[in-house]
């Protein structure tokens, strides 16, 4: 299990389970707290081969090196980092993601996820992926028709990836919510059930491409259709999108950049991806873009 320390405590992870553990009772003093942000979201590339209506991922071209992208990646195991989290545009595009997720899985430990439309992953590239990830997100917005026209590929070609992915990784499905996808949101659960996903993250649709993003009354049919799931598979929202449901919060002095950050394509820092402002991340490396970005958010 990976230990890290912070300000709620003393914090165990075993990516193999997800599993967690936080000893809130031991008091560590702030010079042993780890400086890495909990959590790295990684663009490895801006490329994508689909053209989703609602997509926010910047349209510039652009592509991490891998040999800096492994320095990244061991700096950020280093400095107390627990998992870091491959996306793009769509990172199965990126030539050398097998090697650079072997790299963290068997230099590091950390865990290593990917978020992936799923659609360029073969019986061949999930042979090399074994191993090297510890959780597959897969994007998947509504079912049937409504899935087809938001992502612009067959539906059932989308079940066959699923069904392959599941026999090699655990994995769970993310949903944009929008007043599309909303109807779908029974039979994705029920897709996510019968598919082995163990979790379904809901995103709420950001203003982006020129469409606003979900609307408040579509964010509060969200919210009540949650308060009614009786599914099995467990639900999960992004932090700013919770409103007034009942919500755990486990690390409640841990904040900002100690929680997470996101690296774009570019390789700039920002606090997420849908932040403007970031830091390049130069020879210096990672922690000192993150030390300059938290200076410039104080002046
Ligand atoms: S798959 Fe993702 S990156 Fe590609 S167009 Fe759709 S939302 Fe954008």
């Amino acid at each position: 299990m990976k230990r890290r320390a912070g300000p709620d405590g003393m914090h165990f992870f075993d990516r193999r389970t997800g599993l967690n553990v936080l000893f809130d009772e031991v008091d560590v003093p702030e010079t042993q707290w780890a400086r890495a942000p909990r959590q790295v979201s990684i663009a490895l590339t801006n490329a994508c081969d689909l053209a989703c209506p609602f997509c926010y991922a910047p349209k510039t071209a652009a592509v991490l090196d891998a040999d800096r992208l492994c320095a990244w990646i061991d700096e950020l195991d280093a400095e107390g980092c627990l998992g870091i989290g491959f996306g793009g545009g769509e990172p199965t595009l990126y030539r050398r993601l097998p090697q650079v997720s072997r790299h963290a899985a068997e230099r590091t430990s950390l865990a290593v996820t990917m978020t992936t439309h799923a659609h360029r992953l073969t019986p061949q590239l999930i042979d090399a992926l074994a191993g090297a990830l510890n959780f597959v997100r897969v994007s998947v917005d509504g079912v049937g028709a409504t899935y087809e026209e938001q992502r612009g590929r067959p539906f059932t070609e989308l079940v066959q990836r699923l069904t392959c992915i599941g026999q090699t990784f655990r994995f769970g499905l993310n949903c944009v919510v929008n007043t599309q996808t909303l109807p779908d949101l029974d039979a994705v659960a029920d897709l996510a059930a019968s598919t082995g996903a163990t979790e379904l993250l809901l995103l709420p649709e950001r203003p982006a491409s020129g469409r606003p993003g979900s609307s408040p009354h579509t964010v509060a049919a969200l919210h009540q259709w949650i308060t009614n799931y009786p599914g099995p598979v467990a639900l999960t929202l992004g932090e700013g999108d919770t409103g007034s449901l009942p919500t755990a919060q486990p690390f409640p002095r841990e904040r900002g950049l100690r929680t997470y950050a996101h690296i774009d394509a570019a390789g700039t820092l920002r606090r997420t991806s849908y932040h403007s402002a970031g830091e390049p991340v130069d020879d210096r490396g990672v922690l000192a873009a993150l030390d300059r970005l938290q200076q410039k958010d104080v002046a």
